[in-house]
This record gives structure tokens, sequence and C-alpha cells, in this order.
């Protein structure tokens, strides 16, 4: 059996002309996919019976179920899919209802290699990567069970994406031509995976590269992030100054704030001099409490005293807001939960 989701349209032409039919039902195959998200081949009314009678014969929409999904009372989605093989991954749909942005979450692999200390996804090792038409299924997923078109999308779920980089270059290229959704819409976060961001900037891309750095010094990063006696700070400067100056593209810095940690004002302080030649963005991200570890979140006192701070540096800094924080939506939450079904309104 074909799975539909996923082809690009040449692969779709030679599905349809090995039923001997036109180019043209091709495209509309194509349509029926990637902008209307149909479930099944029977919801693509403008193909007679009998040509949608052949395709179910030799393919079918998709081969992805969902196996828990809930919503938060923000809007937030959060799902957990099912690939054939029973690997599990989350992907999230987040909604800003000031905007008309809705954003999707995606996964890159299954598990993460990574193994930071704060982080749920990291506990469970590494299982395998996801393939470029496992990434797109989430997308599609979400657009199906919505019924709503996915205007941006971020590889911040499970997974590192830059240990996956062909997988993920080759879905942001079907997001970008197939679901034609703009590069400037897709974000790709990373650890900080030194010989990769090197790769993406010779690429000359459109797309925003997050770094999650999280710590100011390099005491505190190995502390949290056991990458960074791989690939430490000091690297790390060269490769996401050389980023910035070969794209032209500002980054966004992403920096997890654990009470009494990596929050204080000295924090603040070195933080502010490691970024001070790299044209980036600041977003803080209060520290989520999962199960296993002792850290806390600032209190909201202290996370606005150092965005102030951060601001007085001259970079531009946003709290990242807290999206369904009642449905487990933080990386990994969900996968570490399987067993718990019920949906939280
Ligand atoms: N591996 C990539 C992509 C996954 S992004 C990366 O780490 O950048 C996952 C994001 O969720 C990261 O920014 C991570 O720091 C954040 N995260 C993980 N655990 C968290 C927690 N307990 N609270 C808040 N944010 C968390
Ligand atoms: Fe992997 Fe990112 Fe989680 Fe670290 S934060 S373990 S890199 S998914």
């Amino acid at each position: 059996m074909k799975i539909l989701s996923g082809l690009n349209l040449e692969e779709i032409e030679q599905l349809t002309s090995s039923l001997g039919a036109t180019k043209f039902r091709a495209r509309q195959i194509h349509n029926w996919i990637y902008l209307k998200s149909v479930r099944e081949i029977d919801e693509m009314t403008d193909l007679s019976i009998k040509f949608r009678n052949q395709l179910k014969e030799i393919a079918t929409v998709s081969d992805t179920k969902i196996k828990i999904k809930q919503v938060s009372s923000d809007g937030t989605i959060k799902y957990l899919l099912e690939y054939p093989d029973g690997e599990c991954v989350e992907t999230v749909l987040m909604r800003f209802d000031n905007r008309a942005n809705l954003t999707a979450c995606v996964s890159s692999q299954v598990g993460c290699a990574v193994n930071c200390s704060f982080c749920a996804t990291g506990k469970r090792g590494f299982i395998r990567n996801l393939t470029y038409k496992e990434i797109i299924e989430q997308v599609l997923m979400i657009q199906r069970d919505t019924g709503l078109k996915v205007t941006n999308i971020v590889f911040m779920g499970q997974g590192e994406p830059l240990l996956n980089l062909d997988n993920v270059l080759k879905a942001m290229k079907i997001f970008n031509e197939d679901f034609q959704i703009g590069a400037r819409r897709l974000t790709i976060s990373t650890s900080g995976i030194i010989p990769q961001i090197n790769k993406l900037a010779q690429l000359d891309m459109q797309s925003t590269l997050a770094l999650s750095l999280h710590a100011p010094n390099h005491e505190i990063r190995a502390k949290l992030m056991q990458i960074e006696n791989k690939y430490p700070m000091d690297n790390l400067h060269k490769a996401l100054k050389n980023y910035t100056d070969k794209t032209g593209r500002r980054i966004t810095v992403e920096y997890l704030l654990i009470k009494d940690l990596n929050d204080t004002a000295q924090s603040a302080k070195e933080l502010a001099a490691y970024l001070k030649d790299i044209k980036c963005n600041i977003n803080l991200i209060p520290y989520n409490p999962t199960e296993k570890n002792d850290y806390e979140r600032p209190s909201n006192n202290s996370i606005m005293k150092f965005k102030y701070l951060m601001e007085h540096s001259g970079k531009k800094v946003t709290v990242r807001l807290e999206r369904g924080a009642d449905i487990d939506a933080a990386c990994g939450q969900l996968r570490g939960k399987v067993n718990r079904t019920e949906s939280k309104e």
C-alpha cells in the first residue's frame, strides 16, 4: 500500500500514471492532501468514484494514529501520535488568539541522545530518527484533526533536529513547497551541534535558527547540558557569529530560567556579554517542573527582573507564554505519561 501523505507532486504523478490517469488528477490529489488535509480517499470528491476505487486498491492517505489528544483551556492541543512500528512522538498546536497564527511544534526524533538534565525527552534516551514523511505527517495530522491550516512550524518537540538534519531539511522543503508555508515561518531549535550549525550557515536558508543556550557560562551550561562538554560555549560563539554573518539572519536565543541557578543578576550580566556581538533576540523560558529533578521555576518577579536586565543590554527579549500548562505541553512530558488518557478541558 502506498501512503499518499509525504509524496510530492512528481511521486503522485507516477502513481496516477500507473493507473492511466492524467497529471491533472495528481494535482487534485496533491491539493486534497496538503491544502485540504483529507483523511480518506473518498473525501476527494472531485475525483470520480471509479477512480477513487482504483486508487484505494493501491494507496491510503495515512498510516499514523492519534493515540492521545489533550486540549488545554488556552486552546493548545497536544497529540501523542503513533507510527506503524508502535513508536510515539508528541506534536503540539499552539494558537495565539490575538493573531491568526497557528503554530505546530513538531518532533524530529523518537527520544533524544543529548539528554539535558531538565528535559523529560532526554530521560528515555535516543530511540530512532523520524523519516521526513513522519515529520510532515505530524502537521498533516493536526490539519486533518482540526480542519485548520497550520501557518508556522517550530522544531521544538522531541529530539535534536540537527542530529537528523537530512530528514529535517527534506521536511522543510515540503513544508515550504507543498504546504506553502513561507521559509521565514519555519524554525529549527538546536542544543548547539556546531558542525551542523556551520552546515546550515552554508545553505543560506531564510528559516530561523533557535539556539537552546540556557546558561551564561561553561560551568552552569555543563551542569544543565552534557553537550556543553562536546561543543563548549566558546566554540559555539564562533559558530553563531559565522551563522549570522553568512546568512544575515537574526537568531533566537532560548534561555531556560531556573530559580537560583541561572536567574541571577550576575548571570544576566554574563549572558549579555556573551551575546553582545551576536545578532539575536532572546526568548526566556520559565522552567516547567518535570517529575525527576529538583529545579524550580523562578518567581514572576525574578523573571521580570532578568528580562529587564537583558533588555538593558539592548536586545529584544520575550518571555515564552506558558501554553498548555494544564496538559503537560512541555517537552517530552506527554510521552512520559502514555497511560494517562484523560483530556482536561
Ligand atoms: N533539541 C532541541 C529541540 C527541542 S526544543 C533543543 O533542545 O533546542 C525543546 C525545548 O523545550 C528546548 O528549548 C528546551 O529547553 C525546552 N524544554 C525542555 N524541557 C523543559 C522544561 N522542563 N521546561 C521548560 N522548557 C523545557
Ligand atoms: Fe534533547 Fe532538546 Fe530535550 Fe536537550 S532539550 S534532551 S536536546 S530534546
